[in-house]
């Protein structure tokens, strides 16, 4: 039905103006759709413009746009994952009985090919680059999109397809989802555990869950059993396979003696490789699983791991100088990725921590006994560093160094050999620097630099 809905659509609303909307706009005006761009921040004029790169009619007036829907004058409504659910726009198409669909709905109603997805709170784009990888070492071809860069629209009409996409996902791009599937649908993590950080943590996690959803028998829904534990109401007809990062029983997968076992049978050695370690063996796990299912040689998926080379600002070795080694994980914008990191490399007390910037959550506790097990002394930088100060300085040795390069230059001043020097900021960083690229990038200089 949303099939025949979307076939039959002249007039479309296109909310949201970055790289989803752009590439869902291009899709439907190769359908020769009459598209509108809406984005609150389009241009400071609030007449309707063209919006140069795709040559499509935009504009940031939301009354106009608003009243257009109350008339019903689209057929139509695809909307980008930046745009809260609440937004006024999805709820005057809803009263007007206009079908909202997300660019990931819209592009899968043209999409050929089987999409592998993957959504979880932290571990997505490391899991989707490494089943890419293993696919494409196989000798098929799998373009990775979603989140991870481009999104699905931007490929689903081009004649070249490939064997499978694989597209990282995240909670947003579930919201307005109807018959999307996946052929493989993984929830790595779901930060359940801590529940009073995020409001709506359940609807968050009820969003995620919607991955499974649609997926019938002949399809593999992979998950966390933590996660499935905490959803504890999964519905899905699709085969479940389970992983874990604890005791198990004879079906689930978990990592052990640097390998990955299902129950008690070894399927591979991943020993020296950058997922040999308690936190990131999970997303190895998934990305065994997911792979497995496609029936890909076991010797293939083995080096694809041996070989990984991680995604930059993830948990990156950056130098190992004087028996220190610096690691930026810059990409650790939340509580929880600090923690991975800190399970990833704690063995004992020996971390130097550089962290900081724009706290996105309040509840700073519950990182405060992996904070006590494996790090000496923090270094905090940043708008909120001082708050992180207030709130850890009785378990750990804390000191306020505003800058990343005060940081870096004290943290290896006073570290000893066998330390670990960790930039895990768990915060933003738009309080100095344009991203956590550049953040991390700054700290690679400084690292090379002693
Ligand atoms: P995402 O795309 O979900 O943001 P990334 O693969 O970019 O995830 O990794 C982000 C951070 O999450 C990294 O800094 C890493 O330390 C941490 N991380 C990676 N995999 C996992 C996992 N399975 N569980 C918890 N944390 C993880």
């Amino acid at each position: 039905m949303i099939d025949k809905i979307i076939q039959e659509s002249s007039e479309v609303l296109v909310i949201g103006c970055g790289k989803s909307g752009i590439e869902a706009a291009k899709l439907l005006k190769s359908l020769d759709k009459n598209i509108l761009l809406y984005d609150d921040n389009y241009d400071e004029d609030k007449n309707v413009k063209t919006f140069d790169a795709i040559n499509i009619e935009a504009t940031n007036n939301l009354d106009l746009i608003n009243k257009m829907v109350e008339l019903k004058e689209f057929d139509l409504v695809v909307t980008s994952p930046g745009i809260p659910k609440a937004h006024i726009l999805h709820s005057t198409a809803q009263e007007n009985n206009i079908l909202i669909v997300s660019e990931l709905e819209l592009a899968f109603q043209f999409c050929k090919r089987p999409i592998i997805a993957i959504t979880g709170s932290n571990g997505k784009s490391t899991t989707t680059k490494l089943i890419s990888e293993i696919i494409n070492n196989s000798g098929k071809e799998a373009i990775p999109c979603g989140n991870y860069g481009t999104p699905l629209a931007a490929f689903v009409l081009q004649e070249h397809q490939p064997d499978y996409y694989v597209a990282e996902v995240s909670s947003f791009q579930l919201e307005w989802i109807h018959d999307f599937k996946p052929k493989v649908g993984i929830i790595l993590n779901v930060q359940a555990d801590h529940l009073d950080r995020h409001g709506t943590i359940n609807e968050y996690a009820s969003t995620k869950k919607l991955l499974f959803k649609n997926m019938d028998s002949s399809e593999l829904a992979i998950a966390f059993k933590k996660t499935l534990d905490d959803f504890n109401d999964i519905s899905t007809d699709a085969k479940v396979t389970v992983f874990t990062d604890s005791k198990t029983n004879d079906s689930e997968f978990h990592y052990l003696n640097n390998s990955i076992y299902q129950g008690t049978k070894k399927c591979i050695s991943i020993s020296n490789s950058y997922f040999d370690n308690k936190v990131l063996s999970l997303n190895a796990i998934a990305a065994y699983i997911a792979t497995s299912f496609f029936k890909i040689d076991k010797e293939i998926i083995k080096e694809t791991i041996l070989n990984f080379k991680s995604l930059s600002h993830r948990t990156e070795f950056v130098r190992k100088i004087d028996n220190r080694i610096f690691i930026d994980d810059s990409k650790a914008t939340n509580l929880a990725s600090l923690e991975a990191a800190l399970n990833t490399f704690g063995t004992k007390k020996n971390i130097i921590l550089i962290a900081g910037g724009i706290l996105k959550e309040k509840k700073l506790e519950y990182t405060k006994d992996l904070l006590d097990k494996f790090v000496k002394k923090i270094y905090l930088i940043g708008n909120d560093g001082n708050v992180m100060l207030d709130a850890w300085k009785d378990i750990v040795s804390c000191e306020y160094k505003k800058t990343l390069e005060n940081a870096a230059k004290s943290a290896f001043q006073e570290s000893e050999s066998g330390d670990i020097i960790l930039l895990s900021p768990a915060c933003a960083s738009f309080d100095q620097f344009s991203g956590y690229k550049e953040r991390g990038q700054v700290f690679q200089k400084l690292a090379n630099s002693f």
